[in-house]
Formats: structure tokens, sequence, C-alpha cells
């Protein structure tokens, strides 16, 4: 499958933050704080996957570091690579928009053999349902773009030849 790769805008980071920058870093900040930026490079890295230890390639392999872009739909920022670090770096009260038991349960359902069109038409169904509450739109992708990283990080490694 082809993929677009990541250039490091840190949009899906900066939006939500992984199952595993919740577990590492525990705060509620946002951005995470495993995101940073690097003026050389000109981008974001997620220092979880930084050196050659093996903590750092267990996350580059967890989090499918190098696989390409999991945010690429409304997505403009890829077009304008800039320090997100610090202009949202308030402190929120909310890290996840999916309550901690729900992350569990999606991980486990995630490493279920769930089809991409199985997917595909929950997520679909989920938005109209969603459409009927009294949750706003941005919240509703916050949402989404969790579940589908949990399910990318979580799905066994046949799935993924197969996704
Ligand atoms: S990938 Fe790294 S920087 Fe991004 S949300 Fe996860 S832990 Fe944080
Ligand atoms: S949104 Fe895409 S390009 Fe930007 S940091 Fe995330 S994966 Fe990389």
């Amino acid at each position: 499958m082809k993929t677009t790769p990541c250039v490091g805008c840190g949009y899906c980071c900066v939006k939500v933050t992984c199952t595993a920058g919740i577990e590492k870093f525990g705060v509620n900040k946002k951005p995470c704080q495993g995101l940073i930026w690097n003026d050389k490079d000109g981008r974001h890295w997620c220092k979880l996957g930084i050196g050659n230890d093996q903590a750092a390639h267990f996350y580059r392999n967890y989090l499918h570091m190098g696989a390409g872009c999991s945010s690429t739909l409304f997505n403009d920022w890829r077009t304008n690579i800039r320090d997100r670090t610090k202009s949202v770096s308030q402190p929120t009260s909310v890290i996840s928009p999916i309550p901690p038991i729900m992350q569990v349960f999606l991980k486990c359902l995630a490493k279920q053999f769930v089809s991409p069109d199985v997917l595909y038409n929950t997520l679909v169904d989920f938005k109209r349902e969603m459409s009927r509450t009294e949750i706003g739109e941005e919240k509703y992708e916050q949402i989404e773009l969790e579940i589908k990283r949990c399910f990318d990080q979580n799905r066994q490694s046949f799935m993924k030849e197969f996704f």
C-alpha cells in the first residue's frame, strides 16, 4: 500500500496524545511531553524513539515510526512545518478524548481480526450517531484519530500486511 511520508509536522501528536505518551508521561499537558522540535532537521520527533537502546527500538516499532503519515486528512500543518511544542503547551484537563478504560478495550479489540471494511463502516456509523449528540466536530475528529491510532498500534503484524 502506498503511504505518505511523515514530515514531522507534529499534527497527530498535538491533537491527541497516544497511549504510549499517556503511559510514559502521564501528565495533563498538551501537546504530549514526548514531542520535541529539532531546528537542524526542521521537524518534530518523538523522543521515545530516539537512541539506540532497547527502549528506543521498542517505541519505534510500537509507534510505527517510519511507516508513514497517520493524519493526512485536513492536515495543513504538513505544508507549514514549524515548532508547535510551545504555542499550545497550556495545561489542559484533557489528555485523551477517550476514557482510560475504553482505551484498554480498544487496545484489546484492535488485536482481533477486524477488517478495514468493518472498521470503516463502524466509524461512518459512529460519526452519524455522534452528529446527533452535543459533541462537536472537533472533539469527534480527536476521538476518531485516537481510535485509528489505537488500531494502528495494536493490530497484529499479519493484519498490518492485510491492511
Ligand atoms: S508519538 Fe511520541 S510525541 Fe507523539 S503522542 Fe506519542 S509519545 Fe507523544
Ligand atoms: S501528522 Fe503525519 S507528518 Fe505530521 S507528525 Fe504526524 S505522522 Fe508525521
